[in-house]
């Protein structure tokens, strides 16, 4: 038996329709709206699009959208939502001023995560179902508090058992140097780049990342373990130059990485070089406005040198603990001068190109997965002029109704 329905008088449908790969320049001011918008929702799939009063079967139930805008469903494509606790303590002390070396000393920093990670019975994505309420209808979630084979298949098993919202894997056995080989920095490469046959021989991922910067990884290292994740068919991404300019950007263009995250220490010459790359440069502007910086990535600059840009949370117990796309979207226009219309392309098509979902989701046309969020707003510049409110009253997984809000 089939099931249907249509989705009726949306006061704005914003369908981000168009071609299939990421949007650049002009094109992410392209948002496709069709006002008084139908969609009709067919066993999960987006069956036809387009003015109400044109709606070709009257007969499937209806959602009325009256006075209200529709939305792909966001694709928060950088996301660290396997862990086990949160870190509050930390948040308290680097408001107070204390170095991190010294927040290193009591425990704190990524190194807490792997501690509470590997020892934790159980692991989940957290709040999974809270993605729902903000919008977000797919996730990329990265392993990476293990640090050693068992905990990372287990983080990544977490992402794969996930009943509701969709996750894509990414394997990032190369987060921080675990503090049993501080000595044999070569030896944990090693053991990185073997345990990336396991992880792929299991398909528990599709991605390889590693955190490119001074303290973390180098270059070379990073080289290395996707030169071995390459060869066994996983893609690749790069937490890179988010603090000191190191490589990571110019290292993504080599790798034919398909993103290159954080960015906020890019040089010019980067910039170039991303621009005129197939990388998609995914910016996390949520993760600088909790650590109180001053500085975000230069979108502006990006989006002029021809960059594909994307839009993620990097949602995390210790750097950025929102899960709210629509916040990050405020961020982006205050902070880093995007146009609404830019924040909602990069956070929905040019994020899908970033997981590489864009055949099945990311706007809203005709043999697309129904991933679509219901907005109580009339304008969709309303989503990121309200700053950290929520304001998704419904939101759609595969055309069946993930989450609503009580009236
Ligand atoms: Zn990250």
């Amino acid at each position: 038996m089939s099931t249907a329905l249509n989705i009726i008088h949306a006061s704005q449908l914003v369908t981000v329709r168009g071609p299939l790969r990421a949007r650049r320049g002009l094109e992410l001011r392209d948002l496709g709206i069709i006002r008084d918008g139908a969609v009709t929702i067919r066993n999960g799939i987006i069956e036809w699009i387009g003015a109400t009063d044109e709606l070709p079967d009257k007969a499937a139930p209806e959602f009325d959208a009256s006075g209200k805008v529709v939305l792909p469903g966001f694709i928060d494509s950088h996301t660290h939502a396997v862990f086990a606790r949160t870190r509050t303590d930390e948040f308290e002390w680097r408001i107070q001023g204390t170095p991190y070396m010294e927040i290193l000393a009591r425990g704190g920093g990524i190194l807490s995560s792997v501690k509470a990670t590997r020892d934790a019975p159980a692991l989940h994505v957290q709040l999974a179902e809270r993605f729902f309420e903000h919008g977000t209808t797919t996730i990329e979630a990265k392993s990476g508090y293990g640090l050693n084979l068992e905990t990372e298949i287990r983080m990544l098993e977490a992402m794969r058992t996930e009943p509701h919202l969709e996750v894509v894997p990414t394997y990032l056995g190369a987060h921080a140097m675990p503090s049993e080989f501080v000595r044999n920095r070569a030896a944990f490469v090693d053991k990185v780049i073997e345990d990336l046959n396991t992880i792929a021989e299991r398909k528990l991922a599709e991605f390889c990342d590693v955190f490119v910067e001074p303290g973390a990884f180098t270059s070379d290292e990073a080289r290395r373990i996707f030169a071995r994740a390459r060869s066994l068919g996983l893609q690749v991404k790069i937490h890179a130059d988010e603090f000191q300019s190191s490589g990571g950007a110019a290292l993504a263009v080599e790798m034919g990485a398909i993103s290159a995250d954080h960015l906020g220490a890019i040089t010019d010459a980067d910039i170039q070089r991303i621009g005129a790359s197939n990388v998609i440069a995914t910016l996390l502007p949520a993760t600088l406005f909790m650590m109180g910086e001053q500085r975000y990535a230069p979108a502006r600059k990006l989006i002029e040198s021809g960059a594909a840009v994307a839009l993620a949370t990097d949602f995390n117990p210790g750097t950025s603990p929102t899960l709210n796309m629509q916040f990050v979207l405020s961020l982006a226009c205050t902070q880093m001068k995007m146009t609404p219309a830019e924040a909602i392309t990069a956070s929905t098509i040019n994020s899908a190109c970033a997981v590489l979902r864009q055949h099945r989701t990311g706007s809203i046309e005709s043999g697309k997965q129904a991933d679509i969020a219901v907005y109580d707003l009339s304008d969709y510049r309303e989503i990121p002029y309200f700053a950290a409110v929520n304001f998704c009253v419904a939101t759609f997984k595969r055309g069946e109704l993930a989450w609503r809000k009580e009236s």
